[in-house]
């Protein structure tokens, strides 16, 4: 899939839309979902222009991949949820449900998340 320029995320990245920010630095933006599904509900996403994990790690560089994963950890540390638990999910694609075209990786806790997803079937 192509990068829509448009997206919502993108357009967060250019400042046209506001978010509110719990963490930034050169490759990577953590702001606060707005219609949390958990007490925390926080996103991470790139800086740069990239639609998926498939897509990130085919074309971002080792820094940024690093400054990524990174994020992810410090951002769960930073809002409280190291110790107590939480979950990372990445939604890709027309199966996984992504509804933004931007890579993101949401941070969910705050309460206990029940089991992962629903079983096959
Ligand atoms: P996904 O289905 O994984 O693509 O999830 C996209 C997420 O982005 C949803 O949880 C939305 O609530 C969230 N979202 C959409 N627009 C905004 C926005 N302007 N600021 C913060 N979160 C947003």
């Amino acid at each position: 899939m192509a990068y829509d320029p448009n997206n919502v995320f993108a357009k967060i990245l250019r400042g046209e839309i506001p978010c509110k920010k719990v963490y930034e630095n050169e490759h990577v933006l953590a702001f606060h979902d707005i219609a949390p599904r958990a007490p925390v509900h926080v996103l991470v996403i790139p800086k740069g222009a990239y639609v998926s994990m498939d897509d990130f790690t085919a074309k971002a560089s080792a820094a940024e991949q690093a400054a990524f994963l990174t994020a992810v950890g410090d951002v769960a540390r930073q809002v409280g949820l190291a110790g107590k638990g939480y979950r990372v999910l990445s939604n890709v694609g027309e199966d996984g449900h992504q509804e933004v075209p931007h890579l993101h990786m949401h941070i969910f806790g705050g309460r206990p998340l029940g089991a992962m997803i629903g079983k096959a079937g």
